[in-house]
């Protein structure tokens, strides 16, 4: 249990229903962005990380409960999710029993549409939404950090491949980081690359590390770095603010329970956590000391977050 959570408030999806389909920090990259902490299963190899099934019943169950309108069904969560093999399998049930009532997405980074399989995989959801975040392979290692086989190259050229064959939507999402990805050359090479997708893709998100990153140092661009990407990159607009909206708690008994699965996936800021623990009619104070010393408190952006890892 623990794999399908939500809704929650999604800056591009509106209420998302998540789908986690790997063990925490299951990754073929350790990006220095990563809100989910350091990568600690670090591999390039797609197998039933949990078995098919559990998901799908749990989805069901989830589906059957909720009391907050769906608006997409999300591949999201603890990993990349095209590392699952059974992922396939999975959005052919949700077609099945759903036909189209749920608009489904996939957030990835993208790296492994070089593979047959994961293209075929993949190709009757209703939007994927890809991380481009390099504008060459040198940056790719210093941003993305992939396990050593993956080569920039032939990601952007299975992507492409997928693209050119794929009915649904594509919506791109570019992290733009300070001092790695966001001075005018290299904002111009990743136009550039989209420009390259053919058909160009639909959207394109411009996003900054609104959440606690992995690596400390890594800092939000300025605000004429983001505004140049939006000038410059086709079909471009920003997420590049925090997401607000509520969160699907009423799966959970209390608030020290919900904010601690919530925040397993999901960084939340202490105002969050509040609103959470007052819907609960709980003693703010209580839980709040309760929280700490099972979370970790984390300054980010003039923010307090509480976070797991
Ligand atoms: S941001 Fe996504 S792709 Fe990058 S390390 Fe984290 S989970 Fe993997």
């Amino acid at each position: 249990m623990g794999n399908v959570f939500g809704p929650v408030p999604s800056r591009r999806l509106g209420n998302s229903l998540g789908i986690n389909l790997t063990p925490l920090k299951t990754c073929n990259y350790s990006c220095v962005y990563c809100q989910l902490g350091k990568t600690t299963n670090f591999t390039n190899e797609r197998k039933e990380y949990i078995p098919t099934e559990e998901i799908i019943e749990e989805l069901n169950e989830t589906i059957t409960k909720t009391q907050i309108p769906i608006d997409y069904i999300t591949f999201v969560g603890d990993g990349e999710p095209t590392l699952h093999s059974g992922i396939g399998e999975i959005i052919k049930w949700i077609r099945e029993k759903y036909g189209d009532k749920y608009k489904i997405a996939v957030v990835t980074n993208g790296s492994l549409f070089y593979l047959e399989e994961v293209r075929k995989d993949l190709k009757n959801v209703d939007v994927i939404l890809p991380s481009i975040d390099a504008p060459d392979e040198k940056k790719y290692k210093l941003i993305n950090r992939p396990i050593m086989k993956i080569e920039y190259k032939k990601v952007l050229e299975g992507l492409k491949m997928f693209v050119k064959e794929f009915k649904g939507k594509v919506w791109i999402e570019i992290m733009l980081i300070k001092g790695l990805n966001d001075s005018r050359e290299d904002i111009d090479k990743i136009a550039e690359i989209i420009k390259s997708i053919d058909p160009i893709p639909e959207k394109v998100f411009i996003n900054v590390p609104v959440r606690p990153p992995v690596e400390k140092w890594v800092r939000i661009p300025e605000q004429k770095s983001i505004l140049y990407a939006l000038k410059t990159i086709p079909n471009s607009s920003s997420i590049a603010f925090r997401e607000e909206g509520e969160f699907d708690i009423s799966r959970y008994s209390n608030s020290y329970e919900a904010i601690l699965d919530i925040t397993l996936k999901h960084p939340l800021r202490i105002e969050q956590a509040k609103k959470i623990i007052s819907e609960f009619n709980e003693n703010t104070e209580i839980v709040v000391n309760k929280l700490i010393k099972a979370l970790k408190i984390v300054e980010y952006d003039n923010e307090k977050y509480l976070i797991k890892w």
